[in-house]
């Protein structure tokens, strides 16, 4: 039986919403990033490697806070975060505050074949070097001038879920954090709050990394669902408990059935999906 694939990605959620220009350049951002990705799952890539794909363009792209484009620590340096997780194997890898990789989510993806699958800091460069995976400069002008008035922020993470024609689930996130936080600080999205995949669900999740560990927000959705909840369900019980104790994130989420649930607690949400039937953009089916 072949299954109808489903591609759902993210560009992170705030607490502001987007100038009409803003809009624009997400809106063709994401469609670009959608086109490009369907396809793949079409042709029968499998659900790991179009979140990968997928998360590759997002962190090309310096509109979002992950690769090229990330925030900047307060001591100056840029430490990136990134993690993937399959249904197939229940395999989860991810990197943690790696500094000067083009794509931490590759890395991430290197790490899946390996026993020791999260690495972070000098480890996670040398294994990067190892792979011989490419390394650049993520600083951008708009992160240096965040940096220079302070900005923290809890935009610009980036994800994607995916589900394939065999069924599968994967999740990636990728993320430059939150900006000008205490050096070496780690964020949600390389651990199973802010990443998950099972045979059920997948989510990746965006926001106040301290807020989205403790409400174990992927891992907890995905065991909801799991356990016989709806997706939609589970997403809102999640996103009530969050709200009640001060939680603000947001998250895209996707079902074995090919359903997606995108919800926030914040006022912006940055997010698009493709299935068959066409795409939807920030909300709108286009
Ligand atoms: N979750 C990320 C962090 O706390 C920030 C974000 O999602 O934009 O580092």
């Amino acid at each position: 039986m072949s299954i109808e694939p489903v591609l759902i990605i993210h560009g992170g959620a705030g607490s502001k919403t987007l100038t009409a220009s803003r809009k624009a350049d997400f809106t063709k951002s994401l469609q670009r990033i959608l086109k490009e990705c369907r396809p793949l799952l079409e042709r029968g890539a499998s659900a790991l490697e179009v979140v990968t794909r997928a998360t590759v363009l997002l962190e090309d792209d310096p509109l979002y806070n992950a690769g090229l484009g990330s925030k900047i620590q307060r001591d100056g340096h840029i430490r990136m975060s990134a993690s993937i997780m399959d249904s197939e194997r229940r395999r989860f890898a991810g990197c943690v505050n790696v500094e000067g990789i083009k794509n931490p989510i590759l890395l991430a993806r290197a790490l899946m074949r390996e026993k020791d699958r999260v690495l972070s800091g000098k480890g996670a460069t040398r294994f990067a070097r190892d792979m011989g995976l490419q390394f650049s400069s993520p600083f951008t002008p708009r992160a240096l001038t965040d940096y220079h008035t302070k900005a923290e922020g809890k935009s610009g993470t980036v994800g994607a879920l995916a589900l394939d024609k065999k069924g599968r689930l994967a999740a990636a996130t990728s993320t430059g954090g939150r900006g000008f936080e205490y050096p070496f600080r780690v964020s949600d999205s390389p651990t199973v709050a802010g990443n998950f995949a099972s045979a059920f669900a997948a989510v990746s999740a965006t926001g106040t990394g301290e807020e989205i560990v403790e409400c174990a927000v992927a891992s907890n959705i995905c065991a909801y669902v799991e356990a016989g909840w709806t997706l939609e369900k589970a997403v809102k019980y999640v996103l009530r408990t969050a709200k009640k104790s001060g939680g603000h994130f947001g998250l895209i989420s996707l079902d074995l059935k090919g359903r997606w649930v995108a919800s926030s607690n914040t006022p912006l949400l940055i997010w698009a999906g493709a299935k068959k039937t066409g795409l939807t953009v920030l909300g709108r089916k286009i």
